[in-house]
């Protein structure tokens, strides 16, 4: 099956339908009306956690989007202690 826009569109209506967001979890802010991605969606807001709306350069449509940022730690020896 092809992904052409209109059918992405009808599966965004289907997911509105039932769902508190349309999209979650994406690298980038995808509109949910018609499913255009904004790249460089990171550049947006400043660059932390951050909520805020705007217009889909697609549609012209207004929606909100939140940026959720989780966090992951590494760590490595300083010494030679261990090795
Ligand atoms: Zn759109």
């Amino acid at each position: 099956m092809s992904t052409t826009q209109p059918q992405r569109k009808e599966l965004l209506d289907e997911i509105n339908d039932r769902e508190p967001y349309v999209t979650q979890f994406e690298d980038n802010i995808i509109c949910p009306y018609c499913g255009y991605e904004v790249r460089d969606s990171w550049e947006l807001g400043g660059g932390g956690e951050h909520d805020d709306s705007m217009i889909c350069d697609a549609c012209a449509r207004e929606f909100e989007w939140s940026r959720i940022l989780t966090a992951q730690y590494s760590t490595r020896r300083i010494g030679g202690d261990g090795k």
